[in-house]
């Protein structure tokens, strides 16, 4: 069922609704016994940058007997044209409905989309809570980041899949065929996906709260389910993608992308990313430098990125660069390195990808302060810091962008405060290397204490503290002519509700859901007065959630999901952050036992040269 064409003519960017873009994969719909609706809940644009969707689009589809097509979010004037209409949500590669799909699957990267998966939901003409939803109904699965605390939206998923995508769906994929052939009912279906390690089926489990209203524990309520899950991590990264679908318009990240490594063995006690993608897991240079030339064959891209939490991290990356800059000279490639560490070295590799790109150069001490720095595990001298900049300029930058946190546990007045004087000194440098103000762009977003990191247990910083640091840093950082920018710390007191919440929180997504919100991190959408009255009219209250120090002892909501470092590490983690003590990075250096030998046979023989 195509959207025809008088719909598309009143919609803007029509081409995020035709599909037929190159290297989309159309299937035969009736030769396919399993069929899978990718679902991302935000824009086309934001879904096409994602690097998860290529990975198990082409996985998918490489079976004989699945089908794998996407759906992204509609904007606001394609949703009510098919409000209005009643036309349900439709794929991308056949067009056809959602609901005629077998298995929907979201990949949940932000808090703030959760209103979106309800609302494609009810686009798409399927009850939107998981109890309403009947054997004809498709399954609805989820996995990404976000679940790793799934409780928030237990009540629409069906089940989660926790961790490496690849490493489960072989597995989650016979099973289906098992029941599919034996075509028995959905709820037998859930009794045999949770047996596979790294599904969690909520509706298999029972919630307890206190009588104060705190959480106090989860329990299966059938003999398959397991009183824990394990996240699944995939030991070698299967080869790249390297013929992903090439979009029509312009996306986020438009240019073609292959992973370098996952995983990040930093430790910065601020970042889950850092915890729940570990162990790190390279690719080897051959397969990068092979990769890259099939991504410019297959998509005509001559602007590849190296994905990794942090680019040079990867050994040799200064080779690799050269190396691929010297094999595909021809096709004039630009690399992209999204995320650098804040030293001269970085400095030295972003110069040796082109000379002609001198635009902006970003880094992330992410606190001001030496002491805030060793409290959250980044330290960088500060040396180390103006030196980089330095580099920069010397080598042509006018431009750089620098991100910082505020609200970070432990955080005083002195310590923001020495956010300015940093600015100050690469403001002077700038000025002394250029005979001009160099131009500074000071990001600055308040912190989140995030499940499964060692800052799990501390308070979101309240309203006045935030205000009083960030009119501190906009009077301070006036002198620097530096432009500063601060999103609504709403938005982040929502992130924290949601990414610290329990299942009691599926009535407040519903409820404000019920009450217009969809596309939450959105700014212009974001409606904070929904939030609050879905809050007050659910008995919740999003400090309790959000702004509350929890003690070490008290059991939390997601302590259920196994990610494979132990809360006995992330409680010593918390403890040196409080003494300001550093943790060095177990790569080059001894391992640290976050819990990860107990599972990867690499992290099982650095641990036993310990002992
Ligand atoms: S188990 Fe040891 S080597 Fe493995 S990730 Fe944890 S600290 Fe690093």
């Amino acid at each position: 069922m195509t959207y025809p064409d008088s719909i598309l003519y009143q919609v803007t960017k029509p081409a995020r609704y035709t599909g037929g873009e190159w290297n989309s994969i159309v299937k035969d719909w009736d030769k396919s016994d399993i069929k899978i609706a990718l679902s991302y809940p935000d824009v086309y644009e934001l879904g096409m940058s994602n690097m998860a969707l290529p990975i198990l689009y082409e996985l998918l589809n490489s079976q004989p007997d699945v089908l794998a097509e996407r759906v992204f979010a509609p904007w606001l004037d394609m949703e009510a044209i098919l409000r209005v209409r009643g036309i349900p949500l439709v794929s991308l590669e056949s067009k056809h409905p959602l609901k005629d799909f077998d298995i929907i699957g979201f990949s949940l990267g932000y808090e703030l989309t959760y209103t979106n998966v309800l609302n494609m939901l009810y686009l798409a003409q399927i009850p939107v809570l998981a109890s309403e939803r009947t054997d004809s109904h498709p399954i609805v699965i989820a996995g990404g980041s976000c679940v790793l605390n799934p409780e928030p939206m237990a009540d629409f998923i069906d089940f989660f899949v926790i961790g490496d995508g690849e490493e489960v769906l072989p597995e989650l994929l016979d099973c289906f065929r098992d029941w599919k052939a034996k075509a028995t009912s959905k709820q037998q279906l859930l009794q045999q996906v949770t047996t596979i390690p790294g599904i969690y089926v909520p509706s298999l489990y029972q919630i307890e709260y206190q009588a104060d209203g705190l959480f106090k524990g989860i329990i299966p309520t059938v003999p398959q389910a397991k009183p824990s899950i394990k996240r699944r991590i995939v030991s070698k990264l299967p080869p790249p993608v390297t013929k992903p679908v090439v979009p029509y318009i312009e996306v986020v990240h438009d240019r073609g992308a292959i992973e370098i490594q996952r995983g990040c063995s930093r430790g910065c006690r601020f970042c889950q990313a850092g915890i729940i993608y570990r162990p790190v897991r390279e690719r080897p240079q051959e397969e990068v430098l092979q990769g890259v030339g099939e991504i410019i064959t297959n998509c005509g891209y001559n602007e590849v990125s190296l994905v990794s939490l942090c680019t040079n991290d990867y050994p040799d990356i200064d080779k690799l660069v050269a190396n691929l800059i010297h094999r595909y000279q021809e096709h004039n490639l630009t690399l992209s390195l999204p995320s650098l560490r804040t030293d001269s070295s970085s400095v030295r590799l972003v110069d040796s990808l082109s000379s002609r790109r001198k635009t902006g150069l970003t880094f992330a001490p992410e606190a001001g302060s030496q002491r805030l720095q060793r409290s959250i595990n980044k330290y960088i001298p500060e040396d180390e810091i103006l030196q980089t900049a330095a580099a920069a300029f010397a080598k042509g930058w006018s431009s750089l962008k620098l991100y910082f946190m505020l609200g970070l546990p432990t955080e005083t007045l002195d310590d923001v405060q020495e956010i300015v004087q940093l600015v100050d000194k690469i403001c002077s440098l700038g000025r002394k290397a250029k005979g001009q103000r160099p131009q500074l762009r000071v990001s600055v977003s308040t912190f989140v204490p995030k499940p499964h990191t060692p800052f799990q247990w501390v308070s979101q910083a309240s309203q006045p503290e935030l205000d009083a640091k960030h009119e501190l840093l906009k009077q301070g950082l006036r002198r620097t002519r530096s432009r500063l920018s601060w999103p609504d710390p709403k938005v982040s007191l929502l992130e924290a509700v949601l990414s610290r919440g329990d299942r009691r929180l599926g009535k407040v997504i519903y409820r404000a859901w019920q009450l217009g919100s969809t596309f939450d991190a959105w700014d212009e959408h974001f409606n904070y007065e929904n939030w609050l009255r879905a809050f007050a009219e659910s008995g919740l209250e999003p400090a309790f959630y959000a702004r509350r120090e929890r003690s070490l002892d008290e059991p939390l909501p997601w302590t259920h999901i196994d990610v494979g470092v132990t809360t006995a590490f992330l409680k010593q983690e918390y403890q040196r952050a409080l003494d300001n003590r550093e943790t060095p990075d177990c790569r080059n250096k001894a391992c640290n036992a976050c819990g990860l030998e107990r599972w990867q046979p690499e992290c099982q023989q650095k641990h036993q040269k310990l002992s």
